[in-house]
């Protein structure tokens, strides 16, 4: 590695390092409690899955030249020279690592390994060293937004032909729109990802809620933040942010996709408009009596798998259940506590990186099988694209024998019709 990009790298690694990442990266104690609470580590007993392993890889960076002895003295201690083979290191950890923060759960200083791989990505970014295919669907995403009133016709003739579909699972009034795009005013803007799974079912328990909605142009996966590029996300999100506030809409509701809602949620700063998940929105429609579901429409058994972005590193815990509970009959937790759930082993990018990504995915994942096995469950519910595609492959290598859902077309398919109230 030359000097200047060596420069360029360590500028980079400076601009993540506010007083939280400070402590985490000068605060290890090395009391192994995070050892056993990584799912990649669990399923794969090797030092390098350890989470404080991980950690120690930036770290030593950061104490060859952040920290005054490692300046002085690098051969001293345990510091480490930025090049090749740290580049190496790196991106062995951080793509090995779904950024779930089970760990940071069980770490008595709350150490966030998630946050210190995201110095990690930047730093493989920087160095042109990042999964080549996450930087080019970030950018398609971002050119997306640029070039998006060439594409307006096109996606409104595609949400046309889904309507019939939305029709089957919640009959709309004559007159009524089925699924609005780009209404001014609207109370909600659903960001829905690619493709009529993510659309069909939420425009029918919107419509059926009566929610005065709109359909955003923008799919809301962040290919940004799986790579950690923070202006890339950044400007990800603020296609999203422009619409919602060109609109003026009081609420923007991102589909099933955890990064998504995390960042939205998170990342989009004082807003004039709330931001909420879809599952959130599902639950308040239910409490407010605005949706009425068949409280038998699934007779077999159903666990949930708590999407870690959504669950454990946003809070979206008890909606899920309460939805669950008003459409199943037989609902079993897999963890006493949800906020230990095993991570399904898909984020952080992994999924996203397809086959690239399977063999690691199955064999770091056997404690998440185990565990949706031990419940007996025959339907396997959840609230994220990622986790659904890596739990589908799952379910396909470990035999599972489970039907993978989504928590929101189960919802719409529990939806009770209006003639079959009265
Ligand atoms: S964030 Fe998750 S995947 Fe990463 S080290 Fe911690 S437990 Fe393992
Ligand atoms: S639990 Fe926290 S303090 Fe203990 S080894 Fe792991 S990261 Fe370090």
């Amino acid at each position: 590695m030359d000097q200047n990009t060596r420069e360029e790298l360590l500028r980079l690694f400076n601009s993540k390092l506010n007083q939280a990442m400070k402590f985490y990266l000068e605060t290890c104690s090395r009391c192994g409690m995070c050892t056993h609470a990584c799912h990649v580590h669990e399923s794969m007993p090797q030092v390098k899955y350890i989470a404080a392993y991980r950690a120690e890889i930036v770290r030593r960076l950061y104490k060859r030249y952040f920290k005054k002895q490692g300046r002085i003295w690098p051969w001293m201690g345990e510091s480490k020279e930025l090049g090749d083979v740290a580049l190496e290191e790196l991106y062995e950890a951080a793509y090995s690592c779904t950024g779930c923060r089970r760990c940071m759960v069980y770490c008595p200083h709350g150490i966030d390994t998630q946050m210190l791989m995201s110095i990690a990505k930047l730093l493989l970014v920087g160095a042109n060293s990042e999964p080549e295919i996450l930087t080019l669907l970030a950018d398609t995403s971002i050119e997306k937004g640029r070039s998006i009133d060439l594409l307006k016709t096109s996606f409104m003739q595609g949400v046309k032909r889904l309507e019939e579909e939305v029709v089957k699972k919640w009959k709309t009034e004559a007159g009524e729109t089925t699924i609005p795009v780009d209404v001014e005013g609207a109370s909600l803007l659903y960001v829905a990802l690619a493709g009529a799974h993510s659309i069909i079912p939420a425009a029918a328990v919107f419509n059926a809620a009566k929610e005065n909605w709109t359909l955003s142009f923008f799919e809301a996966v962040n290919f940004g933040a799986f790579v950690g590029d923070p202006t890339k996300t950044k400007l990800i999100l603020d296609r999203i942010v422009n619409e919602a506030r060109r609109l003026k809409v009081k609420e923007v509701c991102i589909c099933e996709c955890g990064t998504a809602y995390r960042v939205m949620k998170q990342l989009s700063g004082k807003q004039p408009f709330a931001v909420s998940s879809v599952t959130e929105v599902h639950a308040r429609y239910i409490k407010e009596g605005r949706i009425q579901l068949d409280r038998f429409a699934f007779k077999d058994p159903v666990t949930y798998h708590d999407p870690c972005q959504i669950a454990r590193n946003a809070g979206v815990i008890y909606e899920a259940r309460y939805i669950l509970n008003s459409l199943a009959d037989d609902y079993r937790e897999m963890s006493p506590d949800p906020k230990y759930n095993w991570c399904c082993g898909g984020g952080g990018g992994l999924v996203a990186l397809g086959d690239e990504t399977l063999d690691f995915r199955m064999k770091s994942a056997k404690v998440k099988a185990e565990q949706v096995n031990d419940t007996g469950a025959k339907i396997l519910s959840t609230a994220c694209e990622n986790c659904h595609t890596q739990l589908s492959n799952l379910n396909d290598h470990y035999k599972m024998d489970v039907r993978v859902r989504f928590l929101s077309s189960m919802v719409a398919d529990a939806l009770v019709q209006p003639d079959a109230l009265s």
